[in-house]
């Protein structure tokens, strides 16, 4: 998966499509994140004593990373990725448009 926790992400497809946020967790074993202000869906619950109140409560779910495209911090556009090793080994992901290492 080349989205990973914390980068920035712009939604292309589903009902949050042009949104932008940061990436709070990812799940690679589903290819699917959670985006910061993306999907929220409401749920509803019952009071469980007094840390929780009764009623819906509005939430993120996770949505397909299929769905976002990496924002690309140097140049500040939608990125496709490509992968490059470092003079280390390091295998580091970089911006297709402006070239440069995103890691
Ligand atoms: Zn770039």
């Amino acid at each position: 998966m080349n989205i990973r926790k914390n980068d920035m992400v712009l939604v292309i497809a589903g009902k949050d499509k042009g949104k932008k946020g940061k990436v709070r967790f990812a799940y690679p074993e589903t290819k699917r994140i959670m985006v910061e202000g993306v999907n929220f869906i409401k749920k509803h619950s019952k009071a469980k004593g007094a840390a929780r109140q009764a009623g819906i409560i509005e939430r993120e779910a996770t949505i397909p990373v299929s769905n976002v495209m990496l924002l690309c911090s140097k140049c500040n556009h939608p990125a496709r990725i490509g992968f490059r090793f470092l003079a280390d080994g390091r295998k580091v992901r970089f911006c297709r448009a402006c070239n440069e290492v995103i890691d």
